[in-house]
């Protein structure tokens, strides 16, 4: 099958979340099942031309390559995507999101034209990409080179969708017509992903339990009436992981790497953490680790709360992420408060996530919803203890087997939670037992890839 994969954020190019990585590892599982891929994203200022090996094919189009041999094409427009932020700044989103996701939907139907990429399914993620499936159906349907061409949209979060102004409307360059409730109005504004979510040949999302979540009312952020409406093509596929990038025996980043067979390099790795993070270097100490944005969706409500009894139970708590400004003053207070329990790294920092994935004992995810979540995956890999709120992908991946989960969602049940999670790390013999297990627990792209070609095989039948 000949597939375009069409995402704002690709690891390893550009990264802001789960995104990423998944739509840089799906395309190499599909390159592995024998399927024909390339990319299309845009092309940020962020993306450095000379480590990725950028070759130019066009004015405004440059490649490399990713995989074996899978194209990513590089849709360049300095006004709109040679600056700072993929989506926004400190001062917000981008005033100009709608001009810029609708340009590179609409230039890249036109360069699959252009290099003669006939697809048999475009796989477009989240509102960024939404509008290739509209452009499709309302301006390419006598288009014979789209003639057998399919899609799939992959819903990473309902919670972003792409709000915009109706005033916007015309710079879409579709007929009014479409600005209705079955097509891309919503509450009299433009909803750029309820339009791919009209327009796609099959809708997916990233667990199976966020599937059936988001068709309440409770998850679905106003668009569950859509997918009911189109439930017979929606579905729910948990991701995989990259385990190549995210393997502690390999791991470039760490001190030392380990593995579920020799599980001592751990350790090292944990005193290293404790260092850098400028913690008492101390094993005994329950090392709690979070990757994160700082956001009400990833539990920091309830953390927030807690945050002050946590401090107090004799553990460290190492935090990277950024997000809501409220959040990064609550716990800089607690910093201030309990300088050697609580370290909090207000960046975006790869190797640093490594690191924690490596050095903490537990990862804490008390995420209020979660679509899939790939930090308690990773985490497991790293045999680093996952605690989580039993929602969405959480609940699919994690159990009591591997880790902790509560499904009440309160201050209080985490609370529980934790003291319940320092209560078996410090009964020895429980521990080793819990991270062997949470080691060979397999999340690999393989099985999750067979079944993508599985709905586009569905898809190619509407
Ligand atoms: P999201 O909803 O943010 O996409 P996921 O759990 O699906 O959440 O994926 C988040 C990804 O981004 C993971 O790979 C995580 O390690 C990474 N990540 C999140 N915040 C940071 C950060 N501040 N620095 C480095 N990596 C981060």
């Amino acid at each position: 099958m000949k597939i375009v994969v069409c995402a704002s954020e690709v690891v390893p190019f550009a990264k802001t979340g789960g995104l990423a990585d998944v739509a840089g590892a799906l395309p190499l599982a599909l390159e592995k099942e024998g399927q024909e891929v390339i990319i299309v994203m845009p092309r940020y200022k962020a993306i450095d031309p000379v480590k990725f090996g950028l070759k130019r094919l066009k004015d405004d189009i440059s490649y490399s390559v990713t995989g074996k041999n899978i194209k990513v094409y590089f849709i360049e427009k300095d006004e709109y995507f040679n600056r700072d932020g993929l989506y926004g700044d400190k001062n917000g989103d981008h005033k100009d999101n709608l001009d810029r996701f609708a340009y590179y939907c609409r230039r890249t139907l036109s360069l699959l034209k252009e290099i003669n990429f006939k697809p048999d399914i475009i796989h477009v993620h989240d509102w960024q990409a939404a509008l290739i499936p509209v452009y499709l159906k309302a301006i390419c349907a006598n288009d014979p080179f789209y003639k057998n061409t399919h899609t799939i949209l992959t819903i990473h979060n309902i919670g972003y969708q792409g709000l915009f102004l109706k005033e916007e409307f015309p710079k879409l360059g579709l007929d009014w017509s479409l600005f209705n409730i079955e097509g891309l109005e919503f509450y009299d504004k433009i909803n750029i992903l309820k339009g791919g979510m009209e327009f796609s040949d099959i809708i997916n999302t990233v667990s199976p339990t966020y599937a059936k979540e988001i068709q309440t009312k409770e998850f679905g952020f106003g668009l569950e009436g859509v997918l009911n409406r189109r439930r017979d093509s929606v579905f729910g596929i948990l991701n995989g992981l990259d385990y190549n990038i995210w393997n502690p025996e390999t791991d470039k980043f760490i001190a030392k790497n380990f593995s579920a067979q020799e599980p001592e390099g751990k350790f090292k790795d944990k005193e290293e953490l404790q260092s850098l993070c400028k913690l008492p270097v101390k094993k005994d100490i329950p090392l709690l680790g979070i990757v994160s944005r700082l956001a009400e969706q990833k539990g920091f409500d309830i953390l927030a709360e807690g945050i002050d009894e946590i401090c107090k139970m004799g553990v460290q708590l190492v935090i990277l992420g950024t997000g809501d400004l409220k959040y990064h003053l609550i716990m800089e207070d607690m910093v201030k408060k309990y300088p050697k329990v609580i370290s909090l790294q207000l960046k975006f920092d790869d190797p640093l996530a490594h690191k924690i994935y490596a050095g903490s004992d537990i990862f804490l995810m008390p995420s209020r919803y979660e679509p899939c979540g790939l930090g308690q995956l990773i985490s497991l890999r790293y045999g680093t203890i996952p605690l989580v709120f039993k929602t969405g992908g959480l609940a699919d991946t994690v159990n009591s087997t591997n880790g902790f989960i509560f499904d009440l969602y309160s201050k209080n049940e985490l609370i529980k939670r934790i003291k319940k999670a320092v209560a078996v790390f410090k009964s020895k013999g429980k521990w080793p037992v819990l991270v062997a297990k949470a080691m060979r627990c397999n999340f690999s792209w393989e099985a999750s890839a067979n079944k993508y070609l599985d709905l586009y095989a569905k898809a190619k039948a509407k």
